[in-house]
Parts: structure tokens; sequence; C-alpha cells
């Protein structure tokens, strides 16, 4: 178990949708001038969490390697 953050990195900025593989994200914009303040975010029932300062979507990755093909 642990605790697994996935952490929105400087090449997601511009992205509009973030697959992320853990429950648990964390968010500042991408760093930089365009960032804004390092947010936590839990990823809701639905399997996404959405920023309130950037807007970003985030959608849990379904996990692979079961029932494939
Ligand atoms: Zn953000």
């Amino acid at each position: 178990m642990g605790t697994s953050v996935t952490r929105v990195t400087h090449d997601q900025r511009d992205l509009k949708v973030v697959e992320v593989t853990s429950r648990l994200v964390a968010c500042d914009g991408g760093g930089g001038a365009l960032g804004h303040p390092l947010t936590y975010y839990e990823v809701g029932a639905d399997g996404t969490a959405t920023c309130n300062y950037c807007d970003k979507k985030f959608v849990l990755a379904q996990p692979t390697g079961e029932a494939q093909g």
C-alpha cells in the first residue's frame, strides 16, 4: 500500500486532461510563472478530479495486466 501521489510535471502543464496512476494527485500547475500553490486532490468515485486553479482534469488510469485479450 503506502501513499502514492501523482505529481503534475512541467511537461503536463499544457494538457487539459492528465492521466494519473494514483488516487492522490498533487498539482501546482506545472510550476513556473503559470503555476499555482501546490494543491492535493483525491480522485473521486467517478475516477476523475479537477484542479480548482488550472482546471486540469485528472483521470485515473485503469490498471492493466488483467483480463487482457
Ligand atoms: Zn492545477
